[in-house]
């Protein structure tokens, strides 16, 4: 059987990455850019004051001197007045350094008579102190933003400043939801004898969004082959079909047949993990001759979701450009003993336990090292259980208990790594 490695390195070499589109920046949150980003200006544009205050000149501004304020500048505005000997400008945060000061004094740092139109220094400033010089954060010409980055709140802000109101990123992927099962009624029915509301393809929908994607739910398809190749062929549109049950070796698990039928290669079925080991990983050509991609996933719900994350998550992030190592571990403490359960690695729901804090010197810090708290599922239909989840701790095939307080690694929904 393969192992997840093993199987991940299967969906790395089918996945394609997807084409660009010209997003509106005000959209492009969470997608990834398709070229380098160049600055075309300089930040700030000019010498610019980071106080309110006065601008003036060191050479003659020795504690208790006095200096007659000529003129005072705004944020959007300019000044032609020119700072001379004895002389000092009233200056906002945000204004440009008018010419002949060399310094900002902070306005705490004087005494201004608003009368006479002085003020009387009460410390000694330092040449450019308080004054942020032009081209300091970025130059026209230097490289400000990777290809394949994430765009996040602050890059768009500086998308912005660039005038770029349109950004060349990759588009975001389609997946549509299949949920099968006989069983299964929407989560708007009371659910009769025997029966179980859809709780997968809400859950995945949201996965996929956590993902930068775009879901598709297709809503429930019965155990029935026919109904099955009907959902599939519709499925198939998408960039990536998800299938929810019917993956594994009952009389009623009819989809690997389906999709071999709708012409999708299997790539692999099953994987040596608890929980999730029926998944069942395939790619057909679309019609345009783009690749499409097939995950079965297994029924369960904590099943599901531990392989969407391990393995339709890392499809997803490829797709839009991420690098192989997108998410790279984080290191982190147990908070309670684990007991190992023997042949098959286990990837356990978990999430990070609030940082138990030390205080010393009168002030509180985080502990260097996080704790992680292993959710308690019974069984891989317990959603309630792992309802906190903010990632995966792998735990590797063998007898014997980890202890509290060994560093493990914690794989973070979240993403840790802008690879
Ligand atoms: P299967 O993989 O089809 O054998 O299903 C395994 C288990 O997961 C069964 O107990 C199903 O009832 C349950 N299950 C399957 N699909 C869903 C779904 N969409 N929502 C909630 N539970 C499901
Ligand atoms: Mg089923």
């Amino acid at each position: 059987m393969l192992s997840v490695a093993e199987a991940l390195a299967h969906i790395d070499a089918t996945v394609v990455r997807l084409d660009p589109v010209d997003e509106p920046i005000a959209d492009a949150l969470g997608m990834r850019l398709t070229a380098d980003i160049v600055s075309t200006i300089d930040s700030p544009p000019w010498d610019k004051s980071l106080m309110d205050g006065f601008a003036l000149r060191v050479a003659d501004a020795a504690a208790g001197s006095q200096l007659e304020v000529v003129a005072t500048v705004f944020a959007g505005e300019t000044t032609a007045v020119e700072v001379r000997s004895g002389q000092a400008i009233q200056i906002m945060t945000g204004a440009p350094i008018p010419a002949g000061a060399d310094c900002v004094i902070r306005k705490e740092a004087v005494e201004f008579d608003q009368v006479a139109g002085r003020i009387r220094l009460t410390s000694q400033p330092r040449v450019g102190e308080h004054i942020v010089r032009q081209g300091a954060s970025m130059r026209s010409g230097d490289l400000v933003l990777e290809r394949s980055a994430r765009l996040n709140a602050a890059s768009i802000g500086l998308l912005a400043e660039l005038g770029q109101a349109r950004v060349s990123v990759i588009r975001r992927p389609e997946v549509a939801i299949l949920a099968t099962g006989d069983e299964l009624v929407p989560i708007e029915a009371t659910p009769g004898p025997g029966q179980i509301r859809n709780s997968n393809e809400s859950m995945l929908c949201a996965c996929v969004t956590n993902s930068g994607a775009v879901p598709r739910p297709l809503g429930v398809c019965r155990d029935q082959a026919d109904e099955l190749d009907r959902f599939i062929a519709e499925g198939l549109q998408s960039d990536i079909l998800c299938l929810s049950g019917g993956v594994s070796a009952g009389d009623k698990d009819l989809v690997p047949a389906a999709l071999i039928r709708a012409g999708v290669k299997q790539v692999f079925h099953n994987v040596n993990l608890k929980p999730g080991k029926p998944l069942w990983f395939g790619a057909h050509t679309r019609p345009d001759g783009r690749t499409g991609l097939v995950f079965g996933l297994p029924g369960n719900p904590v099943s599901s979701l531990v392989c969407f994350e391990l393995f339709v998550r890392h499809a997803l992030e490829r797709m839009q450009g991420a690098a192989a190592f997108w998410r790279l571990p984080l290191a982190v403490r147990l908070a309670a003993d684990v007991k190992l359960q023997g042949e098959r690695p286990v990837y356990h729901p978990a999430r990070l336990v609030d940082s138990r804090l030390k205080v010393e010197f009168g002030r509180a810090y985080a502990r260097e090292l996080q704790q992680v708290e292993i959710l308690n599922w019974q069984g891989s239909s317990d959603l309630r259980g792992v309802a906190s989840t903010e990632g995966l701790v792998h735990v590797p095939a063998g007898e014997g208990v980890w202890t509290a307080g060994r560093i493990v690694e914690f794989l973070t929904f979240a993403g840790n790594r802008e690879g």
